[in-house]
């Protein structure tokens, strides 16, 4: 079904959200658009990171650490239309 291969620009943990949430992961996506689920060791990460869950509007739940100093999370299938966006033809936004 998937291949890893076309996953060189976001990592696969992003997608592996788990099938089963608990209620209290679904309260807090529904009313924060986040839940935590576990902290993450990667290599190349010098400490494990917090990893949550989050809701993207357009594409369904997805995992990410916050970002930066406000804690932002970037949605990966926006990021690569984003991206491709760029790659091609040039859109007007
Ligand atoms: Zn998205």
């Amino acid at each position: 079904m998937t291949t890893e291969t076309v996953q060189t620009t976001v990592p696969s943990w992003r997608f592996k959200v788990p099938p089963k949430l608990t209620l209290t992961q679904r309260l807090k996506l529904l009313l924060l658009s986040r839940a935590y689920l576990m902290h993450l060791k990667r290599p190349g990460w010098r400490k494990p990171l917090p990893i949550y869950i989050v809701k993207c509007k357009r594409h369904g739940l997805y995992l990410d650490y916050p970002h930066g100093f406000r804690g932002y999370f970037v949605c990966p299938r926006c990021w690569e239309e984003e991206a491709s966006q760029k790659r091609g033809e040039k859109q007007p936004c």
